[in-house]
């Protein structure tokens, strides 16, 4: 007998049928004998159409009163799953995240679990109940309902699933996989049957969406075993068809490189001839940072007379308009002569763990962005990763040379 969490996204439940459909899966893994907790999303699109209401009741709404607003989607398909597990003869009950609880920071819109208390539920299991728990929420130290950030039923699962030490977290989504690229920009991108954490951490985080990065991160750190799978396919979990999240032990051979990812939500910012001495980093982007301006990729030019240099650094699209405001209102006290900034550019990256034993993974990258045309505007790394920024016309371009060129193509 295994202990599982399943996960099933909006898409899985996007309406009666599709609930009825995941019903009817839990009922074939209950009735192989598993303790089975499912955590589910809010319908497709429901809860950005509840993000859209707070906003159009007010623009500054509070933090508290949003989370009461965007938590409902959960609710409301968690209910159905349970009624729908209890029409096909399986003993099902609803939870919400007070009910739990699930005890989260503080922090509205983007809290952080802290500690769920999982005695009630174990004991369930004991009588073969099926918990359904709606995702995404929690209550926080005021006694109030918190969300967790978008794509925060993820979270939910796989920390239920640490707490539970589960022996498994099933993340069911509308694609049946991890592949080695976008499919629908890259035809030839295949499924993975694995992929370390780390890795799945940097594509997550590099645009790549099949999971929260919070929920990559805490999986890794709880060593939560995460198979992510298509709930539009026939097979269960318990079958294996997906792609399993794990530790590097757990992968005997690796490829230099695992994935090409992209991101749009990317925007250049050049600050011309700002005065190069000690000091003026630190006065560009404190600013930024305490208006909680994220600061991605940075390069800083050499000072041909070494006293001037250009500076050149990158945010997400949303926070450029903030961005420019902050630096030219301080346009004197930095002392660059002008601000250049181009929203219209893709970061490009590959990312696999066999770089660390590899040596010109990077030079493979430059060579075949050179052979199509392609200029670099920026470059950053990290042990596992390379990433590029690029104009944005050539985003498809970029991403099948790099795909051909680390030999990733199926055949
Ligand atoms: N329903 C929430 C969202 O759309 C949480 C989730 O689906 O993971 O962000
Ligand atoms: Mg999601």
């Amino acid at each position: 007998m295994s202990r599982i969490v399943a996960k099933f996204g909006g898409t899985s439940v996007a309406d009666l049928d599709r609930i009825r459909a995941v019903a009817a899966r839990i009922k074939r893994e209950h009735e192989s004998g598993h303790q089975i907790a499912v955590v589910v999303s809010a319908m497709a699109g429901v809860t950005n159409d509840l993000v859209a209401l707070t906003r159009a009741a007010h623009s500054m709404h509070d933090a508290r009163e949003y989370d009461v607003v965007v938590s409902t989607g959960e609710q409301v398909t968690a209910g159905l799953l349970a009624i729908c597990l209890q029409e096909q003869g399986i003993p099902a009950r609803s939870w919400l995240g007070w009910q739990v609880p699930i005890r989260t920071s503080d922090a509205h819109a983007r809290a952080r679990i802290e500690d769920i208390e999982i005695a009630e539920m174990e004991r369930r299991f004991e009588d073969g109940q099926v918990c359904v728990l709606a995702g995404f929420q929690g209550i926080g130290p005021d006694n109030r309902i918190t969300t967790l950030g978008r794509g925060g039923s993820d979270t939910t699962a796989v920390a239920l699933a640490a707490a539970l030490r589960a022996d498994r977290c099933d993340i069911y989504t509308d694609v049946d996989g991890v592949y080695t690229s976008d499919p629908r920009i890259v035809t030839r991108a295949r499924k993975l049957d694995k992929i370390t954490y780390e890795e799945m951490l940097e594509m997550a985080s590099l645009g790549a969406k099949v999971l929260q990065t919070r929920s990559v991160e805490l999986a890794m750190n709880h060593g939560v075993p995460v198979q992510v799978l298509s709930s539009f396919d026939e097979a269960i979990g318990s079958e294996l068809p997906g792609t399993l999240v794990v530790d590097e032990e757990n992968i005997v051979e690796h490829e230099i490189v695992s994935g090409v990812t992209y991101s749009r939500d990317e925007a250049k910012i050049t600050l011309m001839r700002v005065a190069d001495r000690p000091g003026v980093a630190a006065a560009i982007f404190g600013p930024l940072a305490d208006a909680s301006v994220n600061v991605d990729m940075i390069v800083q030019n050499v000072s041909e007379d070494g006293k001037n240099t250009d500076m050149t650094f990158t945010v997400t699209r949303g926070d450029l308009e903030r961005a420019i405001k902050i630096l030219t209102d301080r346009k004197e006290e930095l002392g660059y002569t002008s601000l250049v900034s181009d929203a219209n550019v893709v970061k490009v990256s590959v990312v696999g763990v066999g770089m660390r034993s590899h040596a010109g993974v990077a030079q493979r990258m430059f060579s075949a962005l050179a052979e199509r045309g392609i200029n670099i505007q920026v470059i950053s790394t990290s042990e596992i990763k390379i990433s590029v920024l690029i104009a944005e016309e050539f985003t498809e371009l970029a991403l099948r040379a790099l795909h051909t060129a680390y030999g990733l193509d199926a055949a």
